[in-house]
């Protein structure tokens, strides 16, 4: 049985039994200013300790509260041991950019011009066929409402593209994405992965109008059921491997490797 998406590379049909690993989050300042405590910490599935004051101020930045941002963007040194273990398990993985990275006065930093190494040994990589890379949206929040909030959660606000949101926010993302990536990468960008899950019927409409092919998400358009005719909508609860940059910044590549090592053993189990 294959294991890894070598058919994924001019985006022709996924096959079944194929595992694929996708890392999200590259470029996006999620990382920085998406910042939530963890509030009910459990021991095998029992309450243990409750902290209602999880998410006030500096708490939800430091452990053991701490659940997602601060930490740092991949390194190129970081990547080239990450492209290596890749390479080495015969794996080409989806690396969902985003565009942009978003500044503390509302600014938008194209990825290229932000992480210009990283951007570059990525670029590479994706012309050799190593890896495909993905559009994981221009911003990844909401834009103005991204900053850590004193009191709460800004959780939600780091979610792209919500329904409530205008038609235009919508149409100017998807297209101002597309732009920046392809200019960059020189190929065009086939696969969407929508930030947190959240897209649509408005997003969908404008994917209409660029070279996307494939919509990779938990769920469907939160907006509607209507039937996409030009897209494939690929449901990745099953047959995935997703993770974000956030676990092989924290976890290293060791880990990496150990995950891997055990999604073979269960895929030549099958
Ligand atoms: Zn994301």
């Amino acid at each position: 049985m294959l294991f890894i998406c070598k058919n994924l590379s001019n985006i022709t049909p996924i096959q079944n039994n194929q595992m694929i690993i996708r890392i999200d989050d590259i470029g996006a300042s999620t990382k920085k200013f998406n910042q939530h405590g963890k509030k009910l910490f459990k021991w095998k599935d029992f309450p243990v300790f409750y902290f209602p004051l999880a998410n006030f101020w500096f708490f939800k930045r430091i452990w053991p509260f701490k659940e997602w941002a601060p930490y740092g963007e991949l390194t190129k040194g970081e990547w080239e041991v990450l492209l290596k273990i890749f390479k080495e398990s015969n794996m080409k993985p989806i690396i969902a950019i985003t565009a942009c990275w978003v500044d503390e006065k509302n600014n938008l930093i194209p990825f290229p011009e932000k992480f210009p190494e990283e951007a570059d040994i990525l670029k590479r990589a994706f012309k050799n066929d190593e890896i495909i890379i993905a559009n994981h949206g221009l911003t990844h929040c909401v834009v103005g409402k991204h900053l850590p909030n004193f009191w709460k959660s800004n959780r939600q606000f780091h979610r792209e593209f919500w329904p409530y949101l205008d038609e235009k926010i919508h149409n100017e993302h998807i297209m101002k994405s597309q732009e920046i990536l392809e200019k960059y990468f020189e190929k065009p960008i086939e696969v969407f992965v929508p930030p947190g899950n959240v897209w649509s019927k408005k997003t969908y409409e404008a994917l209409k109008e660029t070279n996307i092919k494939k919509v990779m998400s938990k769920n469907y358009m939160l907006d509607s059921n209507e039937k996409m005719e030009t897209i494939d909508f690929i449901d990745d609860k099953k047959d995935f491997f997703n993770l974000h940059d956030m676990e092989l910044k924290v976890y290293g590549p060791k880990w990496l490797k150990e995950k891997i090592a055990i999604l073979i053993q269960k895929d030549n189990n099958q």
